[in-house]
């Protein structure tokens, strides 16, 4: 397996995180190195979180430099970063090896710390109340570089992650086998061993792919983001619906739901003027019925001003609705509206800048 980094940035190395643990090992035994080392090194890297091979203390000096001639550990760079003054909501714009940019964001709310992730350069969806959907898609990202925003934030956040969700830039069930590695990765109980139940994958509705996350059993917790209870509305606001239909995406929650045994939560973006009302809340219980399921509401964040949130009165009438019929139900607060926390939106401002303001923030090691 290679993977070959053609950045100016970076020299004509390998990204060790694109290796699996038997890759590694058949690296080693090639290499004429004990079995025990391929142990240390998954630990070094994703327990310890090393950020060169000289941190590889119990290497000997000889093996540390060839690791070092071949190999890289990290594959990025921070270019920008943003945090909120009143919660702490920071998100980070990094700049991969090819020089395409995405974003991360750590949320933090009492004990809780969420690191939000992307999962593609871009996104196909266009969902339309969307910073990332206006970039259209530009590739999918690698399950290596999936991780190494975790592992990167995780030395520049205040604290280590709760919760991990794949809800920042991209669709994560487009990127199917990169996604369902990299998850497996966080939580592989020799590394970062990080809970897989806090683990969120986040879908638009690729229904096919839930379905196959069910028949796969995969043991991550499932967000679909809803958005509207009706096929007409959701179709306007969601372009991927007029592929997979409501009616349909509600079956395969159902089917997710008796196959894994697992509630799923709902996500429900509220976009003034469009799926706010109170028949709106009537129609998504209805709608919800019978899914064993949590409702998220989200009060929508984004800087157009087609889709701005309804008045708070509004938002808590909503989940009064909702909750007067008993169900499971969370507002979550936009976290770091002041910074444009949504995805998409910094990297859509540090478009803005020119490259060579860009550039200037760059810190080499
Ligand atoms: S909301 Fe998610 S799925 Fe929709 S365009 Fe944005 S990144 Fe893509």
């Amino acid at each position: 397996m290679t993977f070959t980094f053609k950045s100016k940035y970076d020299l004509n190395k390998e990204n060790i995180l694109e290796y699996t643990s038997d890759e590694l090992n058949a690296l080693f035994t090639e290499m004429g190195q004990p079995g025990y080392r391929t142990f240390q090194l998954w630990k070094g890297i994703y327990s310890a979180n090393y950020t060169n091979f000289e941190q590889f203390t119990s290497f000997p000096k000889t093996l540390r430099n060839i690791l070092d001639e071949k190999f890289i550990l990290r594959s990025f760079k921070q270019i920008d970063s943003v945090q909120s003054p009143t919660d702490g909501t920071t998100k980070y714009l990094w700049e991969l090896a090819d020089g395409s940019k995405i974003e991360s964001v750590i949320i933090y709310e009492g004990k809780r710390t969420t690191y939000c992730i992307s999962s593609q350069v871009g996104c196909p969806l266009d969902c339309k109340f969307c910073a990332t959907g206006k970039m259209g898609l530009l590739r999918n990202l690698s399950h290596a570089e999936i991780i190494e925003q975790v592992m990167q934030m995780k030395v520049l956040g205040k604290s280590s992650p709760t919760n991990i969700v794949f809800m920042g830039m991209g669709e994560p069930l487009l990127n199917y086998d990169a996604v369902m590695r990299a998850a497996d990765v966080l939580s592989e109980p020799e590394g970062m061993a990080f809970s897989r139940k806090k683990i969120t994958i986040s879908t638009s509705g690729i229904i096919k792919n839930i379905r196959r996350m069910a028949d796969e059993n995969r043991p991550y917790s499932l967000a679909i983001s809803l958005n509207a209870p009706e096929q007409a509305v959701r179709e306007a606001i969601m372009p991927i619906s007029r592929k997979y239909p409501l009616d349909e995406l509600l079956n395969a929650a159902r089917y997710y739901t008796k196959k894994t045994e697992k509630r799923v939560t709902f996500e429900y973006v509220l976009l003034n003027g469009i799926n706010a009302s109170l028949k709106d809340a009537q129609k998504l219980l209805q709608i919800t019925k019978d899914i064993p399921c949590k409702i998220n509401i989200i009060p929508c964040n984004s800087d157009d001003p087609n889709y701005q949130p309804p008045p708070d009165e509004q938002v808590v009438k909503f989940d009064r609705m909702v909750n007067a019929n008993q169900r499971t139900i969370t507002i979550r607060k936009s976290k770091g509206w002041e910074i444009q926390a949504a995805c998409g939106q910094l990297y859509a401002e540090n478009k803005q800048k020119s490259r060579k303001t860009v550039f200037n923030e760059y810190k080499f090691d």
